[in-house]
């Protein structure tokens, strides 16, 4: 049996608290690690005396991605107690990697259509927080499939479920159907398709909307009995929750398909339709969501495409 103990740390993110899982079978472990903040971290060191775990104990941090949220304290935890991170090789390259998210992206930013200032609010927000300085040599990688064994036979199966992020993991313990869901699943939010270069396939885009949607047909198969999910409390009707994302995104499909009646619009277009009042970082995360069923619908050719002067206009498809 797995002790799992729910440790809430405030994030300065608009999504609000986070949530982090100790897990207090031996080897002590932590799934997410919580935003790299004096108030986070000065929670974290109150709250495990009370859960009756020393920091030293703590020999492993397993990261579902590598959001500062439930990222940032990896590397302060670990110089400590002397941890391992534990990651997916996709989120470990984001977590060691010196190059500029944005910069990386840019290239799909500019064929949205975006204007310089909005494009310039992104650039100069970007994250609030400083990347955690963790070093290659610190991580261990996880892929899909891969087992996190703890005493007595007790283990947790590492499932790789894209989309939010590329190398997005949730953990399931066999034993007592537990589900660690990190952004996957949310009891309240649809998680963001962040729009992401896709590496196999330079200049192209990962399609986030479609890994996620897939992600969620295999999860629906599971048997489940409680989510333990990074932002909001535990559930247990996932079922209803898959049924409400996709729901989401079928409005999503039937506003932009409504919206490109008789006119032809680009991504930053449709995405200033659709969230008016988005400013600064939020500006990206608008345009990831609207970029994301752009990709899907094109795919499924509800959409059609094309090119002028380096921007990409969408028209439906009769
Ligand atoms: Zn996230
Ligand atoms: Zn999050």
């Amino acid at each position: 049996m797995l002790s799992v103990y729910q440790v809430t740390l405030p994030t300065p993110y608009k999504v609000g608290p986070v949530n982090i899982y100790v897990i207090k079978n031996r080897p002590v472990t932590l799934i997410d690690a919580g935003a790299d903040t004096p108030e986070a971290y000065k929670m974290l060191r109150h709250m495990l005396p009370q859960l009756g775990v020393n920091i030293n104990e703590i020999k492993r941090v397993l990261l579902t991605h590598s959001h500062p949220d439930h990222s940032g304290l990896a590397a302060k935890i670990s110089a400590e107690s002397g941890a391992a991170v534990i990651a997916h090789q996709l989120e470990i390259k984001k977590l060691t990697s010196t190059e500029d998210s944005i910069e990386e992206r840019l290239p799909h930013v500019l064929e949205t259509g975006i204007p310089t200032d909005a494009l310039q609010a992104i650039q100069v927000v970007r994250d609030k927080l400083p990347r955690p300085a963790l070093v290659d040599k610190k991580m261990h990688e996880v892929q899909d499939g891969s087992l996190i064994e703890f005493e007595n036979g007790v283990s947790l199966q590492v499932l790789h479920l894209p989309g939010h992020s590329p190398g997005h993991v949730c953990l399931y313990s066999p034993e007592q159907k537990f589900f660690f869901s990190g952004d996957f699943m949310l009891p309240h939010i649809t998680p963001n398709p962040l729009m992401e270069p896709d590496l196999d396939h330079p200049g192209r885009r990962m399609p986030t909307l479609s890994q996620y949607l897939q992600g969620l047909e295999r999860v629906e198969k599971m048997d489940i009995s409680v989510v333990f999910p990074g932002h909001g409390g535990t559930f247990s009707d996932y079922h209803g929750v898959i049924d409400t994302v996709r729901g989401h995104h079928d409005v999503q499909v039937k506003l932009i398909l409504g919206m490109l009646k008789g006119q032809d619009l680009n991504t930053y277009q449709l995405s200033r339709k659709t969230y008016p009042n988005l400013g600064g970082w939020d500006v990206f995360l608008g345009l990831s969501e609207i970029q994301a069923n752009l990709d899907l619908m094109l795919k499924k050719q509800l959409i059609g495409s094309y090119k002028r002067n380096g921007v990409v206009y969408y028209q439906t498809a009769d």
